[in-house]
């Protein structure tokens, strides 16, 4: 039976790490770091998401800066704040909670952001860093995944990593990650014929298909890794992965748990990607 990957535990870790370090910035007479986080309207989803956002940066002694503008907002008032904030020499990091009301269009605006400020890590150029090797901020998802798999002593070279999944913030970076670390990468996506082949072969298996039970545990080789990126409502109510955990479980050596694994790490490296912003802004 596989080992659990306690994502809950990690992510402790990783926040005592920036606590610690954002008490020694205060203690060395240095600002706490600041992270901007904009909501636009009224979506009960994105609201709590925000107020998680905002209580967990107070839980690390960062300084929260709230926006919150109406449903009506425009193009033109989004664009003029995050000009602002780009300029704010005490915001070190800018977040635009997703989806914005349909009336406004969110690509230009994640561009607008600086990429010294982006601490979700999806503006072309930090994406354009990790593809040529020498990441700056990196997407939360993907490096909180990363910290799991070092976690429990991965190996990456020499292994096989398989990621389902291509999306911009999931899939593709997590590719980009591995490769960096020496593991030979395959991705796998909606148009992959033999999946099962693939997962098979597969000594690092990240799930991020967002399709519940699509990873059969039988599918699973045999002493692999297994992450579960998945976050699926079912009807019942229940969280479920991508993968049949009980299955998997019993093939695998380690595997992470939904909810209690990827889920938490996110958060937390958007606070350490927020500590990282504000010591090279300190620096440069
Ligand atoms: P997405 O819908 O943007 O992308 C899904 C990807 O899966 C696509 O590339 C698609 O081609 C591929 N796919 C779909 N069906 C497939 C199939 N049958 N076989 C192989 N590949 C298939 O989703 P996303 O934003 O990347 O998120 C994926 C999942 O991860 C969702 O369940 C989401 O809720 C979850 N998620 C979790 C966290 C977290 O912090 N735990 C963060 C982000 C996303």
């Amino acid at each position: 039976t596989a080992k659990l990957i306690d994502g809950r535990q990690v992510s402790a870790t990783v926040r005592e790490e920036v606590s610690a370090r954002v008490k020694k910035r205060l203690q060395d007479g240095k600002r706490a770091p600041g992270l901007a986080v904009v909501l636009v309207g009224e979506d009960p989803a994105s609201q709590i998401y925000v107020r998680n956002k905002r209580r967990d940066c107070e839980s690390v002694g960062f300084a929260s800066f709230q926006y919150d503008l109406g449903a009506d907002a425009t193009q033109v008032q989004l664009e003029s704040l995050i000009d602002d904030l780009n300029d704010n020499p005490e915001v070190d990091g800018i977040l635009i909670q997703l989806p914005l009301p349909p009336h406004l269009d969110a690509d230009p605006l994640l561009l607008r952001i600086h990429p010294d400020k982006d601490v979700d890590g999806f503006h072309p150029y930090n994406l354009g860093r990790l593809c040529q090797r020498k990441p700056e901020l990196r997407p939360c998802t993907p490096a909180g995944i990363i910290r799991l798999l070092d976690s429990i002593g991965t190996n990456y070279k020499g292994a096989h990593a398989l990621v389902v999944g291509a999306s911009n913030i999931v899939g593709r970076p997590m590719a980009l990650e591995l490769l960096l670390k020496g593991a030979t990468i395959t991705v796998a996506h909606r148009f992959t014929q033999d999946l099962a082949g693939y997962v098979a072969q597969a000594d690092i298996l990240v799930a991020a298909a967002g399709k519940p039970g699509l990873i059969k545990g039988e599918w699973v080789k045999p002493g692999s890794t297994v992450i579960d990126v998945g976050m699926n409502r079912l009807d019942s109510g229940k969280l479920c992965g991508d993968v049949e955990f009980d299955a998997a479980r019993e093939r695998a050596a380690w595997i992470t748990p939904v909810p209690g694994g990827v889920g938490p790490m996110t958060i937390a490296t958007l606070l350490q990607n927020a500590l990282e912003a504000c010591e090279r802004r300190d620096i440069g």
